[in-house]
């Protein structure tokens, strides 16, 4: 590839030609660079990468290939057969649209295909805008299933324009793999990797952030070389070399952020150590109805030990749905109050909240243990009441929403802070309670189960505990899928459920937290339809989002009372209710919901005596909502369903989302790459060990990229 022409560099602006470049360079430095200062990026060029996120030297330099097709398993035309899946390198001879024979709207590609052994056609179904980029001669890689029409074609799943046709050709003589690039509409595959060469080229020498003592213990290439090679491999090896190399790079990076964020709050915080003298905890542990798991009394070991340190607690509690969490959180709360302070425990719903309240209130009912519930919906004189005691210490526990945090509640001493739900609230939320004077002690709780890998990502600065045993006698939810027309067969089996004396949950079709009307209309008109028609002799009560508090209250007391044999509700008994007598549960347009919702709802019937019964009526329309709904009916454990919902949906997608306060992982993905994380994550901590903000010469490249990732937020990490 040329270097550019001093004419192109003229039109690179002022402080960026190539001239006044460095010779050696770094992303961050690239990072500041637009992809405008590329040749050959004009408008047209530009915003076409920048639907692909690319719009810095950097970004380009790192727009890997999205994979490399394997051509040792590629397969010639000549030798294809019917019903086998395939995947074939040819030259487009040819492309046209196509109208769907079955009369639909959708339209597709009819494509004509040469690979010097042999012509196939193919069809392509919802990418019309590759038609443009299909043009005579230009290369292809083509999976999909050979099927009988006429002769043979080929009935495309993936189609991927590749680079050009001469060291295609040349590589598949090799028997080696071609990088295939994730492009879009407006940009070739191709034209990319023309691009990303000239990228490199404008970017010069890429320096290294890690210690070469790093990379030689963990026999890694160079930065350089890796980014080289990942375009422009050279042989199998070596292009798996890199790809470790990058990965091991993005978890470092990230890892030594979350490090060295623990290590400034251990800094920087004190906390209280808690001596709990058993006055409290002895006589509760003694009162309980059973004896504790394996598992609760493991875990709370740990959280005891935590509180009796000095260093501020915080402690992630992973629990599936019913392994006894609450138990844990009371064990905590109480040896708080033994050591003078105060403990909060913080719920995402009021339902929930109230359900903690009545439960811990119950279970503390023996012991001289104050608790109060605080939560938005509370009167004023209620409120005031609530807030006085909070302030004086009468308190002991505080109960609530996240009331809890607003402004104007202020504890005379909170030591402890159990956060209920965890994935419900915001990251930022986790800190607030930082700033009431000394940092109380954190204990999160999280029933949708996250798999170890994650968790060290997400939760990189927590400490992990598993609640990895359910208390005996817990029967697995026989869960069905039932589709819509054999409705009536759920009923009936709810029916019998009924006369046999136990209780059942409807659950509505709804996915939006913030209860529209038109879901509570529904809500409603499915209520009445229960009530008149399908249960006529039974009490059918109902719980929406839209109630106010007290009729809530008053509907969860009657179900609890068994006075509401059905309850019809919208997702709000999600979380936590518990009735054990509540043997069946009915759940409306299962497809609309999450998994870990759909396994957190059907957590709700698996308390009981009895068998519990779990019925998902629903119309799966996608692929992915089928293989979500045929998981639930297969599995039972949280932690299997997790792994499941993260393969079906995709890694990103977690990391995308706000609530995560992550910056997108690249290159790594977290479920293949565990042993990678590992060794990255003990070499960040290790690292963060000696050089806490990392101010020694060596590690300050380092420093630059943690920055860069995880953004502003982290400058106080680094501050001497
Ligand atoms: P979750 O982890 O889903 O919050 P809970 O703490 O609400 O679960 O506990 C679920 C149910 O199991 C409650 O009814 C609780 O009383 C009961 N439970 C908790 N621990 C045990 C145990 N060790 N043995 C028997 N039942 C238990
Ligand atoms: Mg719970």
């Amino acid at each position: 590839m040329a270097w550019p022409s001093s004419k192109e560099r003229a039109g690179v602006p002022a402080g960026r030609t190539l001239s006044g470049l460095p010779p050696r360079t770094t992303l961050p430095d690239l990072r500041a660079r637009p992809v405008t200062g590329v040749p050959g990026v004009g408008p047209r060029i530009e915003t076409a990468l920048k639907d692909l996120g690319v719009t810095s030297l950097a970004d380009l330099v790192s727009h890997y290939p999205a994979r490399h097709e394997d051509l040792s398993n590629v397969k010639n035309v000549s030798d294809l057969r019917v019903g086998e899946r395939a995947t074939v390198v040819a030259r487009v001879v040819g492309a046209k649209r196509i109208g769907n024979p079955a009369g639909g709207r959708s339209r597709g590609l009819s494509i004509q295909l040469y690979d010097g052994t042999g012509y196939m056609p193919a069809t392509v179904w919802g990418r019309g805008w590759l038609l443009n980029q299909l043009v005579p001669d230009v290369w292809v890689v083509v999976s999909g299933e050979v099927q009988r029409r006429y002769g043979l074609q080929l009935a495309v799943k993936s189609i991927e324009v590749v680079d050009d046709p001469g060291s295609l050709e040349e590589s598949a003589h090799a028997g080696r793999f071609v990088p295939v690039y994730p492009a879009n509409k407006g940009i070739t595959a191709r034209r990319i990797r023309a691009l990303v060469h000239r990228a490199l080229a404008e970017a010069g020498r890429i320096l290294d952030p890690l210690p070469a003592r790093m990379l030689a213990a963990h026999g890694l290439p160079n930065l350089h070389d890796a980014v080289h090679e990942v375009h422009f491999p050279t042989d199998r090896e070596s292009l798996e070399s890199a790809m470790r190399r990058l990965v091991f790079h993005e978890l470092l990076i990230l890892q030594t952020g979350l490090a060295a964020r623990k290590a400034r709050l251990e800094k920087t915080e004190s906390g209280r150590a808690h001596e709990g003298d058993g006055t409290l905890l002895n006589p509760f542990l003694k009162g309980l109805p059973f004896g504790l798991t394996g598992a609760q009394e493991r875990v709370i070991g740990e959280a005891l030990e935590d509180m009796r340190s000095e260093k501020p607690m915080r402690r992630l509690l992973q629990g599936d749905v019913g392994s006894g969490k609450t138990v844990v959180a009371i064990a905590a709360l109480l040896t708080a109050v033994e050591a003078g302070g105060q403990g909060a425990i913080m719920a995402p719903t009021e339902v929930l909240a109230e359900q903690h309240f009545i439960s811990i209130s119950n279970a503390l009912a023996h012991l001289p243990v104050n608790v109060v519930s605080l939560t938005g919906s509370q009167g004023v004189y209620e409120r005031k009441a609530a807030l006085a005691a909070v302030r004086s210490g009468e308190a002991h526990v505080v109960v609530g929403t996240h009331a809890l945090i607003q402004k104007g509640v202020e504890f005379r001493d909170l030591s402890l802070v159990v956060v209920d739900e965890q994935h419900r609230f915001g990251v930022g939320q986790r800190t607030v309670f930082k700033e009431k004077g000394a940092t109380p002690d954190t204990l999160v709780m999280t029933a949708t189960p996250i798999p170890r890998t994650l968790s060290l990502t997400l939760y990189g600065d927590l400490e992990v505990s598993l609640l990895d045993e359910l208390p005996p006698g817990r029967k697995p939810v026989e869960t069905s899928l039932v589709e819509i027309p054999e409705r009536e067969g759920a009923y009936e089996a709810m029916r019998r459920e009924l006369e046999a004396g136990r209780q059942a949950y409807v659950i509505c079709p709804l996915v939006e937290e913030s209860e529209a009307l038109e879901d509570v209309r529904a809500a409603e008109e499915l209520h009445e339809e229960l009530e008149a028609k399908v249960f006529p002799e039974r009490r059918v009560g109902l719980l929406h989002g839209r109630m106010k508090p007290a009729e809530k209250r008053e509907v969860m007391a009657a179900f609890r009372a068994r006075e509401i044999e059905v309850l019809v509700a919208t997702v709000v008994v999600e979380v936590g209710v518990d009735v054990p007598n509540a043997s069946a549960i009915v759940i409306e347009g299962a497809e609309r919901f999450g998994l870990s919702q759909l396994h957190q709802l059907r957590g709700r019937v698996c308390r009981g005596l009895h068998p519990p019964k779990c019925f998902l009526i629903g119309d799966p329309k996608t692929e992915d909502s089928r293989k979500r709904l045929d998981a639930l009916c297969e599995h039972q454990s949280g932690f299997k369903l997790s792994e499941v919902d993260l393969a079906i949906r995709g890694e990103g997608t977690l990391f995308g989302s706000r609530q995560s306060g992550m910056p997108d992982l690249k290159v790594a993905k977290l479920l293949r790459d565990v042993e990678v994380l590992v060794e990255a994550r003990r070499e960040a901590f290790a690292l963060v060990a000696k050089d806490p903000t990392l101010r020694k010469p060596e590690h300050r490249p380092l420093r630059r990229e943690v920055r860069d990732l995880l953004g502003a937020d982290v400058e106080w990490l680094f501050k001497e």
